[in-house]
């Protein structure tokens, strides 16, 4: 894929003119059935099978200062996801980064979360078999998210542990990325009435899986763990060994016990929503002294300067 698009060439397909309702949905622009269009007028039916049996596959990559943050492992994970799930899209890598491309360019955006899906899409017969149905691909680019505000990324986040059981990988691969997550949303809830911010739901075994939309590792003697068994892989997550491979940190993944975790050293969270994000107290008590720990400063630091180097991330063709 060239990394500029001559305007005069390959002018952006235009926005089509809608009425905009700034008051229910954010600022962005969303691709879907040909047209690009406003996040308001992107809908889809009621009958497609990613709405009424959640199934569909999904990646989001983030954009920062303009640029794209590893890319080409997002829609690795996207077509990986999409051959298990035998969904087929008129459209190759670079036709799906294209469209990654145009949508955030007509957004305007230089900070976005950018999403692209697939959902198993109708049966024009309605047939009950998934066979049938003729798949959709969907993306949008909206303004970036995180799972941590400003304040819970400096003093960290307050986490909960629920006793909600992440879906098992016998029962859905979690290395298709996947919207099942009402074991996360019920997780949630029971960090909510805890007063906690967020919540980690465990593994079938009961050690410590994952959270809504986020991975977890935590510090022990300066040696990282994350979750090995049950947990999307994540981008983030890969990141951080990658990270821990120049910086010469210990990281594996191995089984983490909710003990262990309870008493780490460090704890942090990574998602492309937010990047690596501190945890400060687990169930109500501190992590060590409670305050973030000098690795995780470290990561977060260096995450983040990596969003500036062309071998982590690549420019938005904005024109
Ligand atoms: N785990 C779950 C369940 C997720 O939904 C996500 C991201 O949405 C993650 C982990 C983190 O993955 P990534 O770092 O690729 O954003």
């Amino acid at each position: 894929m060239s990394n500029s698009i001559d305007p005069q060439a390959n002018p952006l397909p235009s926005l089509a003119a809608h009425h905009m309702d700034p008051h229910s949905y954010p600022d962005g622009v969303a691709f879907l059935d040909g047209q690009y269009l406003p996040m308001s007028q992107a809908k889809i039916s009621v009958l497609d099978w990613g709405f009424l049996h959640s199934d569909a596959t999904y990646d989001t990559v983030h954009v920062w200062n303009g640029r794209f943050f590893r890319l080409d492992l997002h829609l690795d994970r996207f077509f990986g996801g999409l051959k298990k799930l035998r969904m087929t899209i008129p459209l190759d890598r670079e036709g799906v980064a294209e469209i990654l491309h145009n949508c955030v360019a007509l957004s305007g955006h230089r900070a976005a979360y950018v999403e692209m899906l697939c959902t198993r899409g109708t049966s024009p017969t309605f047939s009950r078999d998934p066979r049938d149905a003729v798949n959709r691909f969907m993306a949008f680019a909206v303004p970036f998210g995180s799972v941590a505000n400003a304040e819970q990324l400096q003093r960290g986040l307050h986490v909960a542990i629920s006793d909600k059981v992440r879906i098992p990988p016998a029962s859905v691969d979690p290395a298709i990325k996947n919207y099942h997550w009402l074991d996360l949303v019920r997780g949630l809830y029971d960090a909510y009435d805890r007063g906690a911010e967020t919540a980690l739901v465990l593994d079938f075994n009961g050690n410590v899986a994952e959270g809504p939309g986020f991975n977890v590792f935590c510090v022990d003697d300066g040696r990282l763990s994350t979750p090995a068994v049950g947990v999307l892989p994540g981008i983030t997550r890969r990141t951080v060994f990658d990270l821990c491979a120049e910086a010469g940190l210990a990281v594996k993944a191995a089984d983490v016990s909710v003990a262990a975790l309870r008493r780490s050293d460090e704890v942090f969270i990574t998602s492309t929503a937010g990047g690596i994000m501190p945890v400060t107290v687990i169930d109500g008590a501190p992590v060590a002294d409670g305050n973030v720990g000098a690795i995780t400063r470290r990561l977060m630091a260096v995450y983040w300067q990596k969003h500036e180097d062309p071998a982590w991330s690549s420019p938005v063709r904005y024109s």
